[in-house]
């Protein structure tokens, strides 16, 4: 077993601090990862808040993983020392249900285990990746391609596939007309990606303070939400539009948006329920979806294109002693676009 350092929670009030936390033994199938970088993503603030329920304290979150291979176990057949790595927001599935079978383990039927705050195979609770190691078998490691730094790419592996998968399963490319609701940690991948696949992106935003960052971005048109022109204008316009947003909305404003076939996908997760009215589905065939990450085969599929296309998540890197002012900061819509904690500082 190995200690590490980390930064963990202790309680949903008290601030992160740094601790120690366990690592199994590198296991026949286990890579050893040196962390680099890990992304801060709003997920981490919710869990360790206790606001997704009781987390089971102490737990050192962190599931957007950049680092080096230092040490593999002897079945390790893909990966190697010194290679550049990432893990996401999974570290295990059961690998034998159809979702398990098709390359989806962000849909285990059984559940699947989550890079932190999950009970693991052998009952230690998972710590993530504000920590110096983490273990997990090859088969959730994914390859960061040269070409994109390891600082950029952290953010990838949650932010960068949770809204890359959307895209791709409905099809953003050539001649389809993007919507991409809030340009925060999430929303600007989205806007990256589905301009190197191809689509005709518009931003929609409480305001226009970031749209030359949206245009910058990849953005074709960017429209503020806070004026009721914008809804009027664009109705009927979209073939797909992605919510990064977790808070309520028009969910009505947001479908009458859809053009005839339309997709509006969740991937901001909102805690209380969302209403709306089925008429507008109707009436133009027009559905509402949500969708979670991507599998390890798709995160991969990711990776690779944003090195083919040179993206990678604007970002900020603090030191570790950093982690809570920037929580305060991302709770405040304060940084563009995403925190990284060099993991050096924990050392
Ligand atoms: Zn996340
Ligand atoms: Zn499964």
């Amino acid at each position: 077993m190995l200690t590490v350092n980390s930064y963990s929670a202790t309680s949903a009030t008290e601030p992160l601090a740094p601790a120690r936390v366990e690592r199994r033994d590198v296991g026949p199938r286990d890579v050893l990862i040196e962390i680099k970088y890990c992304g801060i993503c709003h997920s981490d603030i919710h869990f360790v808040r206790g606001e997704w329920g009781t987390a089971p304290y102490p737990v050192a979150p962190g599931h957007e993983i950049a680092g080096i291979v230092a040490a593999v176990g002897p079945e390790v057949t893909q990966y190697a020392v010194g290679d550049r790595v990432g893990v996401g927001c999974m570290v295990d599935s059961c690998g034998e249900c159809s979702s398990c079978r098709k390359g989806e383990e962000q849909y285990c039927l059984k559940g699947n285990t989550l890079t932190y705050g999950s009970t693991d195979k052998d009952g230690r609770i998972t710590q993530g990746g504000y920590s110096t190691h983490i273990v997990v078998t090859e088969d959730f490691v994914v390859r960061i391609p040269e070409g994109i730094e390891l600082d950029s790419a952290a953010p990838l592996l949650c932010a960068g596939i949770t809204t890359y998968s959307p895209l791709r399963r409905w099809g953003a490319g050539p001649g389809k007309k993007v919507a991409v609701v809030g340009l925060g940690g999430l929303g600007h991948m989205a806007v990256k990606l589905a301009h190197a696949l191809g689509a005709e992106v518009t931003v929609l935003s409480q305001s226009l303070k970031k749209r030359e960052d949206g245009l910058r971005l990849g953005a074709d048109h960017y429209y503020a939400t806070s004026d009721p022109e914008t809804f009027e204008q664009l109705a009927g316009s979209f073939d797909l539009i992605v919510n990064t947003i977790s808070a309520k909305i028009d969910l009505d404003a947001y479908l009458s948006l859809l053009a005839v076939d339309g997709t509006m996908v969740n991937v901001g997760a909102p805690a209380e329920p969302l209403a709306f009215n089925v008429f507008p589905l109707i009436m133009s065939r027009r559905s509402f979806a949500g969708s979670a990450i991507g599998g390890i085969r798709e995160t991969q599929e990711m990776l690779d294109f944003c090195a083919q296309h040179h993206l990678g998540a604007e970002i900020e890197v603090i030191s570790a002693d950093k982690i809570n002012e920037a929580y305060e900061r991302v709770l405040a819509s304060d940084v563009r676009y995403r925190f990284v904690i060099d993991i050096s500082t924990l050392a």
